[in-house]
């Protein structure tokens, strides 16, 4: 197709390309040409092309530009999408709206096999959503974070792409040969990278399908050796467990408090609790710093060695996790 070009020596290519750049007189829809020594730029508008660049414009073929189409493109305006493998996850009350969504993702370049929308907050003691499914059937994906792959069914277990960050800066701080016992593993993001690092894991959870995940996720990611997943309530394992871990993570923010003493059973003469929490943000980390001091009695010296605010979970709330060192008194 024919459009028209500015034609330029082919050293002062670039800079003649950011100077129709900055004069919004690019044509992205048209490939740059090139012929010999000569390099043909397609322009939107003649008109828009500064005049002290001296280029000739002249009108030449250019292929179409085979671009991504994004759903912002499709749409008009840019919604709001997150990514858990292969699903695309929308957040939109007015259905018609999350349908339209839904179409311009399948429309779009973004890989995608299922576009599902929040049917429901996080509910019941397995934390888990309903979901509605706008495009496509399923709702199993593996998910990939930081190296490892998590196989898991949105409709059956809890996870959340958006903590990876958070998940990430506690794992760093694992060393090889400590006992860890993740007390509320859900399908193993904290567990099984753990164990990549060195760690054997002891990973719990109440939800039987996040542990068949689990354990499926420490042998895709080659660490079944050291993780020991277990299906069932964290208290039932305080005896067995006792005085074993080196290291405690409390991920299940809402009710953590209510599990201290069942950590406080299973920490070590020297231990590091990584205890998650949802307050509000006048007084973020002293409520998990009073119930901390209050399980561990005198049985332990508590040092708060971190306190951070993962992410605001609503208006005035906060999901912050406390890295606390209990050192046996
Ligand atoms: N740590 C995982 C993650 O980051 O994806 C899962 C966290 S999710 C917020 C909390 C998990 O605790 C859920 O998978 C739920 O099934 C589990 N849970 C709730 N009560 C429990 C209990 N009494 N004993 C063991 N696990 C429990």
């Amino acid at each position: 197709m024919s459009v028209p070009c500015v034609a330029v020596e082919r050293e002062r290519g670039e800079a003649v390309r950011e100077r129709l750049a900055d004069a919004d007189a690019l044509d992205g829809d048209h490939e740059i040409a090139v012929d010999g020594d000569t390099i043909y730029i397609p322009v939107v508008d003649p008109e828009a092309v500064p005049a002290d660049l001296g280029a000739a414009i002249v009108e030449c073929d250019a292929a179409e530009r085979d671009r991504p189409r994004t759903p912002g493109e499709i749409l008009g305006y840019e919604p709001s999408l997150e990514r858990l493998g292969d699903i695309v996850i929308v957040d939109e009350d007015d259905d018609e709206r999350a349908r339209e969504i839904a179409d311009a993702v399948m429309a779009s370049d973004v890989p995608c096999e299922t576009v599902l929308n929040r049917a429901s907050p996080i509910e019941g003691e397995l934390r888990v959503r309903r979901w509605d499914v706008l495009a496509g059937d399923g709702t199993e994906t593996v998910h990939r974070e930081y190296g490892h792959e998590f196989l898991l069914d949105v409709a059956d277990v809890y996870f959340s792409p958006r903590l990876a960050t958070e998940r990430h800066r506690v794992i760093e701080q694992v060393e090889p040969g400590e006992t860890v016992i993740d007390m509320f593993a859900g399908v193993g993001p904290y567990a099984v990278p753990m164990a990549t690092r060195g760690a054997d894991v002891v990973a719990c959870d109440l939800n039987e399908r996040a542990v068949a995940y689990l354990r499926q996720n420490a042998a895709r990611n080659g660490v079944s050796d050291r993780v020991t997943a277990i299906a069932g309530d964290v208290r039932e394992i305080a005896n067995e467990y006792a005085d074993a871990a080196d290291r405690l993570v409390m991920n299940l923010p809402h009710s953590a408090d209510a599990f201290l003493d069942t950590a406080i059973a299973l920490a070590g003469d020297e231990c590091v609790l990584h205890y998650y929490d949802i307050q509000h943000e006048d007084d973020p980390f002293g409520p998990g710093r009073r119930a901390i001091r209050a399980a561990a009695g005198d049985a332990y010296e508590v040092v708060v060695e971190t306190e951070r605010v993962v992410r605001s979970y609503a208006p005035h709330e906060y999901n912050v996790c406390l890295d606390v060192r209990l050192t046996r008194a």
